[in-house]
C-alpha cells in the first residue's frame, strides 16, 4: 500500500490518486500546484522517536517512511541531510537572541539545500522508469539535479540565466548535462524548460510543478526538531525565491506536529530581497496575487520575478503566524561578512539571506530576544565568488620579502 493518500491542488482542493497526474492541476493549470498528502496514521506507527533513536542513518533518509517513495533503489549513495545545526553564541550582540542557531544546509554534496529535493526526484524518476530529466533553475536547482542525476545515470537538460554565477555552470558541465544558457531572466528559463518538458517527454524537476520535490525539502524541519531535542524552534526563517522551501519548511514542522514528534509549531518568517518580494508585497496586501516586477539582486537564487511556488509560501506564513521581511543588497553583503567572520559559515548571497533577515528583525523590534530562532543557511559561498569578493573586500600584495611584509604589517 502506497503512504500517499491523494493529490490535493493548493488553488481549488481538487484530489488526484497519485498513479493519475505527474505534475499539476487540470483545472486550474500551471497555478494548481499538488501536494502530496500522506497516510500520516500509518506513518506515526513507525517513524516514532523510539524508531529514530535506533537509527544509525544520518541522512535525509533517516526519515524515509515520511518520504513518498515507493521503492528505495533510486537512492543514490551520497550523503544528503543532516547537515550540522549550530548553536550560535558569537552573534547576540547582532541578533539580540540568547538562543541564535544556524543551520548549515550549504554542507549537502554539491553545496546547497537543493540536493534535498534532487535527492527526492531522482529516486522517483527512478521509481518511475524515467531516464532523462530537465529542469530550470537559477543555478543550484541545476548543479544539484546534475550531480544526483549523474550518480544515477539519468540524461539532464538544462535551462539556467545566461547569467547565473561561473561556479554553478561550472558545476552542470562538470558533472555532464546538457546545458543551456537562456539569453534572458529565470522566469524566461522556466518558461522554456516547462515547454521543452512537455514537447520532448523529459521529466521535470521543478520544485513549482513536481509535488514530489517539496517532500525532500521538508526534511530539513524534521531534522532541526530532532537535533533541538525535539523541540520546535520559536522562529524558523527562511530565504524566498520561488517559494518552495519555505513551504516545505513549514511541511516538515506540521508533519513533525502531526507524528506527535513536537507539540508546538514554530512561526515561519520569509525573507525577500527588496528588489525582488513579489511574496513579501502580496503578503502585505493579503492576496494571493503575486505583480510581476523585474527582479533586481544580486542574491541569484532567489533573484524571482514571479513565485513559481507562491501559494505554498503564502500559506506557510498565514499558517503559522508568520511574516516576510526584506533586506537590501548591502545588508546581504555585511550579514554574509558578519556570518563568515563570526561562525565560520560561508554562504552565498541567498544563504545568508535568512540571517540578514533576523539582523532586520532585530533593527524593526521583530524579536523579544528569548525566541529561540533558527537561521537556515542555504547555499556556499564559493557558489559565486563574485558576489562574495564584494563583501570581502581586497588582499595585500607583497614582495617575497620580510622588509616588504614590513611596509605593511605593524605589530
Ligand atoms: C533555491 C534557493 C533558495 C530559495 O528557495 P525557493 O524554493 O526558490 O524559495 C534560497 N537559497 C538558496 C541558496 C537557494 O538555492
Ligand atoms: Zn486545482
Amino acid at each position: 500500500m502506497s503512504k500517499v493518500l491523494k493529490l490535493k491542488c493548493v488553488k481549488c482542493g481538487r484530489e488526484y490518486n497519485e498513479s493519475e497526474i505527474f505534475y499539476t492541476c487540470r483545472d486550474c493549470g500551471i497555478d494548481g500546484i499538488l501536494d502530496v498528502v500522506l497516510d500520516y496514521e500509518r506513518i506515526r506507527k513507525e517513524l516514532t522517536r523510539e524508531y529514530l533513536k535506533n537509527n544509525k542513518d544520518y541522512s535525509l533518509w533517516r526519515y524515509l517512511p515520511a518520504i513518498p517513495l515507493e521503492e528505495t533503489g533510486g537512492i543514490q549513495p551520497l550523503q544528503v541531510g543532516w547537515t550540522p545545526l549550530y548553536n550560535i553564541k558569537s552573534l547576540s550582540k547582532e541578533t539580540g537572541l540568547s538562543s541564535f542557531f544556524l543551520k548549515d544546509d550549504s554542507r549537502n554534496p554539491t553545496a546547497s539545500l537543493k540536493d534535498r529535493a534532487s535527492a527526492v526526484g531522482v529516486a522517483k524518476a527512478i521509481e518511475l522508469g524515467r531516464t532523462v530529466m530537465c529542469a530550470a533553475s537559477t543555478g543550484n536547482a541545476a548543479s544539484s539535479l546534475s550531480g544526483f542525476a549523474a550518480v544515477a545515470g539519468i540524461k539532464t537538460y538544462i535551462f539556467v540565466p545566461e547569467t547565473a554565477p561561473e561556479a554553478k555552470v561550472t558545476q552542470l558541465l562538470i558533472y555532464g548535462s546538457n546545458v543551456f544558457l537562456v539569453k534572458g531572466t529565470y522566469d524566461e528559463a522556466v518558461e522554456l524548460c516547462f515547454k521543452a518538458a512537455e514537447e520532448f517527454g523529459w521529466y521535470n524537476r521543478s520544485c513549482a510543478i513536481n509535488p514530489y520535490l517539496v517532500e525532500g525539502k521538508k526534511i530539513i524541519s524534521y531534522e532541526i526538531c530532532e537535533q533541538l531535542g525535539w523541540k520546535a524552534p520559536d522562529i524558523a526563517v527562511v530565504a524566498v525565491g520561488d517559494g518552495c522551501t519555505i513551504g516545505g519548511v513549514w511541511k516538515g514542522f506540521k508533519e513533525c506536529y502531526e507524528l506527535g514528534l513536537i507539540d508546538k509549531f514554530p512561526k515561519i518568517v520569509g525573507v525577500q530581497a527588496a528588489n525582488s518580494n513579489p511574496v513579501t508585497r502580496a503578503f502585505n496586501k493579503n492576496t494571493y496575487e503575486f505583480e510581476y516586477r523585474v527582479p533586481e539582486t544580486l542574491a541569484d537564487s532567489i533573484s524571482v520575478g514571479i513565485p513559481r511556488n507562491g501559494i505554498k509560501a503564502l500559506n506557510a506564513l498565514h499558517e503559522s503566524g508568520g511574516y516576510m521581511v526584506d533586506v537590501s543588497d548591502e545588508e546581504i553583503l555585511t550579514a554574509m561578512k558578519i556570518l563568515a567572520q563570526k561562525t565560520g559559515v560561508f554562504g552565498e548571497p541567498a544563504g545568508v539571506t535568512s540571517f540578514a533577515g533576523i539582523m532586520k528583525m532585530k533593527e524593526l523590534g521583530l524579536l523579544k530576544g528569548d525566541e529561540k530562532v533558527v537561521s537556515i543557511v542555504s547555499g556556499s559561498g564559493l557558489k559565486d565568488i563574485k558576489s562574495a569578493m564584494k563583501a570581502a573586500g581586497k588582499a595585500n600584495h607583497v614582495e617575497p620579502d620580510l622588509e616588504d611584509l614590513k611596509r605593511i604589517v605593524h605589530v
